[in-house]
């Protein structure tokens, strides 16, 4: 039985060689995130090479997602790390000014003490440490600490609830972006998207540099939480990236909004990746907490495309037990109901009603199999959006581009094949290729889905077959 859960790995030092790249794929993963927060281009460079390299040895595509560090508010350098005890007065100032308090820090962001009020909480260091501003200057913030902690060098600022004028991109990701369409990556994830249109920016910025790549919008402040349904429409598919989103909405907001994006995003039509402290004590651990298996198990439930890991497998010491993990929780829990958001799927063309079909008549036969031959992806990105019940999809494409965009969806396998000139001869060369992997059995039914096999007509096509 094929996985329908995708896993995304990010790769870092504990992974990032050849050979452990080729064991992680040979273990299920499916996507690589490459974090641009921490890599350097060179490093991206070999990275991607060895990945492509590792797929061939596996013969397994497996695709390469690149994360833009995006406009991340930081504090400076300090030469010593700041021991603040609750109550003590710090100041955030403008990189250009002189300090005007003992303690005094600066950021990277000059618009600070203008889009901050005088009462609004700044959390500083994964949320750890907690200001309130008691009094603002041009370009300075003189802030009360409501948390004592220890601060230091280049730490991240979040704002929960306050509208920040930051662009949506930095010089440093448009570098990125270049260095992505250059190694044409499958997917750049955006983060700190607040406006559907950062995502048409992106997209338009990526057809300047003919870059294919998918866009992936990264949920994960109040703004995007807002604008939910413009960004999933905009976007190919969306990360509910719960690191920063679990600071800048109170926790105890987190699972709802998660489940808000993945039934916004089931009523759409796009993919979910769920990300973030899904194994976080496996970083350490050889064996997951309770609370985490049943996390992973959440997010398969509510039939998320992908579940994502990060610090697991970039810096952790256990990163195949991981993968390991991810791949028997999902394997168990999609054979249990799901929650079903699919059901509220807006169709709004034929071609998605006549998928609609397809996966009725699926749903209907016992031990089916849905086959699409699709030239760009769209037939199959409409299947596994509407979830088929037990059926897996296997799409038949002749661009290695498609089939490695395909590798984000739940259920779907994705295969580069060049199609015959005749269509009955590419739908035998799919089945015996599927039979020969194990895939399906003689007998089994083959529901068949295709708008490219005739070329004389451009329409779609369902059909039935035994395997
Ligand atoms: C997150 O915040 O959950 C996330 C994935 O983003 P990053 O790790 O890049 O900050």
């Amino acid at each position: 039985m094929q996985r329908k859960t995708k896993i995304l790995a990010t790769l870092g030092p504990a992974t990032d060689a050849p050979e452990m790249i080729g064991t992680l794929i040979g273990k299920g993963v499916d996507i690589f995130r490459l974090n641009m927060s921490h890599g350097s281009h060179d490093w991206v460079r070999t990275i991607t090479g060895n990945i492509r390299e590792q797929s061939k040895v596996a013969d397994r595509d497996v695709a390469i997602l690149i994360d833009l560090q995006g406009p991340s508010i930081r504090t400076g350098d300090v030469d010593e790390s700041l021991k603040l005890k609750k109550g003590d007065i710090l100041e955030f100032r403008n990189a250009s000014l002189d300090a005007s308090e003992d303690l005094s820090v600066t950021t990277n962001y000059d618009g600070l003490s203008n889009d901050v009020s005088v009462g609004d909480v700044m959390l500083v260091d994964n949320g750890e440490i907690h200001f309130k501003v008691s009094r603002k200057e041009d370009g300075r913030l003189i802030c009360e600490t409501l948390t004592a902690g220890t601060m230091g060098s280049r730490r991240h600022i979040n704002l929960p609830g306050i509208k920040v004028n930051l662009p949506p991109l930095t010089k440093k990701d448009h570098c990125d972006i270049e260095l992505a369409a250059e190694l044409k990556v499958d997917f750049i994830a955006i983060s700190f998207v607040r406006d559907a249109r950062h995502v048409r920016n992106l997209r338009s910025e990526l057809a300047e540099k003919d870059c294919s790549a998918r866009i992936v919008a990264k949920i994960e402040d109040q703004e995007a939480v807002k604008k939910l349904s413009e960004i999933i429409t905009e976007s190919d598919a969306v990360m509910v990236a719960r690191g920063d989103l679990g600071i800048e909405v109170h926790i105890e907001e987190l699972p709802v909004v998660q489940r808000t994006i993945l039934r916004e995003a089931a009523r759409i039509g796009r993919k979910v990746i769920v990300a973030t402290h899904m194994l976080e004590s496996m970083i350490e651990n050889p064996v997951p907490t309770r609370a985490e298996v049943t996390d992973v198990a959440n997010a398969v439930f509510e039939q998320a495309d992908a579940v994502m890991v990060s610090g697991e497998t970039s810096i952790g010491k256990y990163p195949i037990k991981c993968i390991e993990v991810l791949d028997r929780i999902a394997r168990r829990i999609e054979q249990e109901p799901s929650a079903g958001f699919c059901k509220n799927i807006e169709l709004q063309t034929e071609k998605q009603q006549t998928v609609k079909s397809a996966i009725v008549l699926a749903n209907s036969l016992t031990d089916s199999t849905i086959i699409i031959f699709t030239a760009r992806g769209v037939l199959a990105n409409y299947a596994a959006h509407q979830r088929p019940e037990k059926a897996h999809i296997y799409a038949f494409t002749p661009d290695h581009i498609v089939a490695r965009a395909l590798r984000m969806n739940r259920a779907v396998s994705p295969f580069q094949m060049d199609f015959l000139d005749n269509p009955e001869g590419s739908i035998r060369k799919a089945i015996d290729f599927l039979k020969d992997r194990g895939e399906i059995e003689n007998g089994d039914p083959v529901v068949i889905l295709s708008d490219v096999l005739n070329k004389d007509f451009d329409t779609e096509a369902i059909l039935l077959r035994k395997a």
